[in-house]
């Protein structure tokens, strides 16, 4: 994405243009490990000395509630976060922390069942699949996952 289609995306999100919240939206498009606050200031931190792990978290909260990046409720302490918004769902591990992508046909809005429309309106829903994933299980092979 270049600079000045960004500049016209939080324009339309109705958020001012500052390099860093640029340099965090960058970090958040370009990170495909749903990194947290933290994370994603250790990352930009080269290119903006000056940014604050403060600021990282305003950023990510401001960027949240326009719709650019969603937060990903991994259930662990730490907020993590996603640059990609389009309609996916997550693997999440329990031991390492690591959240991967994936895609289901059939999960998606048109396929919940009329409770939930009876429930409200429903803006987005995603499958959040929690356990050990296939790396930490080989690390110690006599745990098996509950
Ligand atoms: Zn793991
Ligand atoms: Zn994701």
């Amino acid at each position: 994405m270049t600079i000045e289609a960004l500049k016209e995306l939080f324009a339309q999100s109705g958020l001012k243009f500052t390099n860093q919240r640029y340099l965090v939206y960058k970090a958040m498009v370009e990170a495909r490990d749903h990194p947290s606050a933290e994370t994603v200031w250790r990352r930009v931190r080269g290119e903006a000395p000056a940014l604050s792990l403060d600021t990282v978290y305003r950023t990510l909260a401001a960027l949240e509630a326009r719709g650019l990046v969603t937060r990903v409720p991994s259930g662990g302490d730490e907020g993590r976060f996603d640059g990609d918004v389009g309609p996916h769902h997550h693997l999440v591990c329990l031991r390492c922390g690591c959240i991967e992508d994936f895609t289901m046909p059939g999960a998606g809005l048109a396929d919940l069942p009329p409770t939930v429309a009876a429930w409200g309106r429903v803006r987005d829903a995603q499958v959040l699949v929690r356990g050990v994933c296939r790396k930490c299980l080989g690390q110690n092979d006599n745990t098996q996952p509950h």
